[in-house]
C-alpha cells in the first residue's frame, strides 16, 4: 500500500485517478483549490477512510504530515475556455504549483508525476509528434499561459531531478474525454454532446479540419498508473492516435446521440492547433500500455453519464 498526495483530485483526471489509486488499496491525500474541480467527483470517495480531500491551493506551500510515498501533480485547469478565464491562475498552477509539489516530493523522498500535455508541442510541424520533437508554440497568445507552464513544469521538473535525484516522471497526456467531464467544461468532446442532447447546433471551430487523437479516461489513467509504476523518468505521450477530424467527431456525436441538431461553423481560436497526433512508441516499448477504448464506445458512455448530469440539473 502506497501513501499518495494527489494534487487537481476534484477534477475530470485527478478524480479518475483517485478512484482506481483508492481500488489498488493506496492511501489518497487529494488536494483541490476547486477552481475548475467539484466536490461532487469525489463524494462517492469521501467515505473511504482511505481517501481524504483538502482544500488548498497549491500555489502556497503546503504541508503534509508523515511518510508519502508518491506525489501525482494533476492540479491546473485544462480547458482552453480557462485559458482566457484563469489566465494567472494558470501559470502561478504551474509555476508555483509545481514547485511546491516538487518540493514535497524532494522532502519525503517521493516518486513525482507531472501531468504534462501536448500543448507542449503548440502548433506542431511535425506529424505525428514524438517526444523528441520541441514543438512551435507562440509564447505571447492565448494559449501561451498553459503551454508556457507547461513547459516551465516539465523543466523545474528536470531540474529537480538533476540537482536533487528526485524520482521524477513527465506524461504528456493528449485530448482525453469521457465521463466525469462538467457540462460547461469547454471541450469539444462534452461541448458536442451537450449541444447534441438539447437540440442545440453544435459549434465546429472554423471548418472543422483541424484534427485531434481522443483517449477514453480509463485508458488514460491506466497509462498515467504504468508510468508511475515503471520508475520511467519521461516524458511519455499517452493518449490515443486515432485521429478524427472535428468536423467528422461532430457528425459522430450527432448519430450516436441520434439528435436533430445541425452543425454551425464559428469562429477558429487564435493558435488552435491544426493537427494532432502522439507518436506512441515509447508508451509501448517502456509501459507495455495502448489505449484499448473505441471512440464509438467511449463516447457512448460519455454520452450516458452527461445526459444524466443534464437531467440533474
Ligand atoms: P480539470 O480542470 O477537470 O482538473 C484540474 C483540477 O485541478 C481541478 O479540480 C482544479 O480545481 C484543480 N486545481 C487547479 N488549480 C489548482 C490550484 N492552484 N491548487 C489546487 N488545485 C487546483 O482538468 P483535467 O482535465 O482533469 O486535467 C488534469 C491535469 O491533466 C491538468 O494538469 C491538465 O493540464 C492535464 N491534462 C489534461 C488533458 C485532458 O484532455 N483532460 C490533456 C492534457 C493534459
Ligand atoms: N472545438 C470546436 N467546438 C467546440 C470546442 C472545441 O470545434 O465547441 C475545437 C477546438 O477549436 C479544437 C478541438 O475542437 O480544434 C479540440 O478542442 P478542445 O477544447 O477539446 O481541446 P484542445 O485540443 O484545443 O486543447
Amino acid at each position: 500500500m502506497k501513501r499518495v498526495v494527489l494534487s487537481g483530485a476534484a477534477g475530470f483526471l485527478g478524480s479518475a485517478l483517485a478512484r482506481r489509486l483508492l481500488k489498488r488499496g493506496h492511501e489518497v491525500i487529494g488536494i483541490d483549490n476547486f477552481s475548475t474541480g467539484r466536490r461532487s467527483n469525489v463524494d462517492d470517495l469521501l467515505s473511504s477512510k482511505s481517501f481524504s480531500l483538502v482544500t488548498h491551493d497549491i500555489a502556497e506551500p503546503l504541508t503534509i504530515d508523515g511518510p508519502v510515498d508518491q506525489v501525482l501533480h494533476l492540479a491546473s485547469p485544462a480547458s482552453p475556455n480557462d485559458f482566457v478565464r484563469l489566465p494567472i491562475q494558470i501559470m502561478k498552477v504551474g509555476g508555483l504549483g509545481t514547485h511546491n509539489m516538487l518540493g514535497l516530493a524532494k522532502a519525503k523522498m517521493a516518486r513525482f508525476l507531472l501531468a504534462s500535455t501536448s500543448e507542449v508541442y503548440g502548433d506542431p510541424l511535425v506529424h505525428p509528434q514524438p517526444e523528441t520533437y520541441w514543438g512551435n508554440v507562440n509564447p505571447l497568445g492565448q494559449r501561451a499561459v498553459y503551454d508556457e507552464s507547461k513547459r516551465y513544469a516539465e523543466a523545474l521538473t528536470m531540474a529537480y531531478r538533476n540537482q536533487h535525484q528526485v524520482n521524477t516522471a513527465i506524461a504528456r497526456i493528449f485530448n482525453t474525454y469521457g465521463p466525469g467531464m462538467r457540462l460547461d467544461d469547454g471541450r469539444v468532446v462534452s461541448n458536442f454532446i451537450v449541444q447534441a442532447l438539447q437540440g442545440r447546433p453544435l459549434t465546429v471551430h472554423g471548418t472543422g479540419s483541424q484534427t485531434r487523437c481522443f483517449c477514453y479516461v480509463d485508458d488514460l489513467i491506466a497509462g498515467l498508473c504504468k508510468l508511475v509504476e515503471s520508475g520511467h523518468a519521461g516524458p511519455i505521450n499517452i493518449g490515443s492516435d486515432t485521429e478524427i477530424t472535428v468536423l467528422e467527431l461532430a457528425q459522430l456525436v450527432i448519430d450516436i446521440v441520434g439528435s436533430k441538431s445541425t452543425i454551425s461553423e464559428v469562429d477558429l481560436p487564435e493558435d488552435d492547433p491544426t493537427r494532432r497526433k502522439p507518436e506512441l512508441s515509447r508508451a509501448d516499448q517502456f509501459l507495455d500500455w495502448r489505449a484499448t477504448t473505441a471512440l464509438q464506445q467511449g463516447l457512448e458512455l460519455t454520452v450516458k453519464y452527461l445526459d444524466r448530469e443534464l437531467r440533474l440539473m
